[in-house]
């Protein structure tokens, strides 16, 4: 049967890739949230006409205000089911926001475009093309009337690129959505994800006491004494690099414990003045085998050290992104499923690990619901320029969600 599904769908590239291109030249970037009604009429539209029940969940402003979104683009998640009365669920998640299209691109980033079996744009490969691989299988399914061995239930979400609280995480804490499987963006080709390091951000700010340069015994100087907190920082640094995880990562060096220091730096003003703001931020990813608040003590006490060693060093630390690890046991009909499907479609062997940062998926993992996070094969620099997808790759992961939808039974 996969066979011809498999088939179907390599006729119906020019679609996949119509599609695929439709969505990305919506920009619905964010921050700050732009466009999301646009996009939500064609994925609405594109759901009804494969016959799925949907249904429009308004974030509510309050909630909004709680992780202080602008609220003039109304947050709207879209859900799409095909209720086949089975008593097991499968949720299959996207979300529809794309980051701000930054650096160097040789094309428009919102006018895709394919060139050597790729296609450009921002948003092709996170995540897009996936959703339109989503909607390719169902629509396979469709035209052999294959039913799905259990419920499928979609949703496509915005503000996932930013924490996903006011998209896929306000469906999971307010229990709309509660299913026995959940399928979201992940590894690609033979990879399948199951888990995600923790990710921790830090601002940290050291305030001193401008002065002119010439006069600079009449201010307190807070780049100086922020190197000082940085020593500490870098010390730390060295000791969690040698921690590693026993779960397997896609790659290698993903093994070990992290921390980025100064991805944005920021003050001072003149050359000629003592500056009196200095800081930056700290991206910290973690280890399963970590715990978060420990994590989280380390680098508090480190900024504690510094203190200890300045009476007057005006230090403030601030966490501004906490996300846990996620991990769920991969060894469940849903992943089984997904090994075949990756054995049919790709003649490989399936490969299970966990990714360094963390995706929506974390939200049902956090409620113990297995998941699977896979994605069609991307590349350029997702979160940078020139963001791209193969063609071949999209082809491959709908026959893969295809032989998932119609072989998993609960
Ligand atoms: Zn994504």
């Amino acid at each position: 049967m996969h066979k011809k599904v498999f088939e179907y769908i390599d006729s119906r590239k020019g679609e996949l890739i119509e599609f695929t291109k439709e969505l990305v030249s919506i920009p619905t970037v964010n921050p700050p949230g732009e466009n999301y009604s646009k996009i939500l009429k064609i994925l609405e539209q594109r759901c009804k006409r494969l016959r799925l029940v949907t249904k429009r969940i308004v974030v509510p402003k309050s909630v909004l205000k709680r992780y202080k979104i602008d609220s003039r683009e109304k947050r709207i998640c879209l859900l799409a089911k095909w209720n086949v009365g089975s008593n097991r669920t499968v949720h299959i998640n996207g979300h529809y926001d794309v980051v701000p299209a930054g650096g160097d691109w040789h094309t428009d980033p919102f006018r895709p475009v394919v060139k050597n079996g790729r296609i450009y744009g921002r948003g092709t490969e996170d995540m897009k093309g996936n959703i339109a691989c989503y909607l390719m299988a169902v629509s396979a399914l469709r035209r052999y009337n294959l039913e799905p061995g259990c419920n499928l239930e979609f949703s496509f979400t915005p503000d996932e690129e930013i924490g996903g609280e006011t998209g896929f995480g306000y469906l999971v804490k307010n229990k709309i959505i509660n299913s026995d499987y959940g399928i979201g963006e992940g590894y690609a080709g033979r990879f399948l994800s199951y888990g995600n390091k923790g990710v921790l951000w830090f601002k940290i700010e050291v305030k001193g006491k401008s002065a002119h340069a010439s006069k600079p015994y009449k201010g307190i100087n807070s780049f100086e004494k922020l190197v000082a907190v940085t020593q500490e920082l870098m010390n730390l640094n060295k000791k969690i690099s040698k921690r590693r995880t026993v779960y397997m990562t896609r790659d290698k060096r993903d093994r070990f414990s992290t921390m980025v220091l100064g991805g944005r730096l920021w003050g001072g003003g003149e050359t000629n003045i003592v500056p009196d703001v200095s800081g930056f931020t700290i991206d910290r990813r973690f280890l399963p085998e970590e715990n978060i608040t420990t994590v989280k003590r380390e680098l508090y006490e480190c900024v504690n050290k510094a203190r200890k060693r300045m009476k007057d060093l005006k230090v403030k630390i601030k966490t501004i992104v906490e996300q846990d690890c996620a991990v769920c046991n991969f060894r469940n009909k849903l992943s089984n499923s997904f090994s075949k499907a990756i054995n049919q479609a790709l003649v490989k062997k399936a490969k299970f690990a966990i990714m360094a940062g963390a995706t929506d998926m974390r939200f049902l993992m956090e409620k113990g619901i297995p998941c699977i996070g896979y994605s069609a094969e991307g590349g350029g620099r997702c979160h940078a320029d020139n963001e791209y997808i193969w063609v071949k790759s999209l082809l491959d992961t709908a026959k893969i969600f295809a032989y998932v939808f119609a072989n998993l039974k609960g």
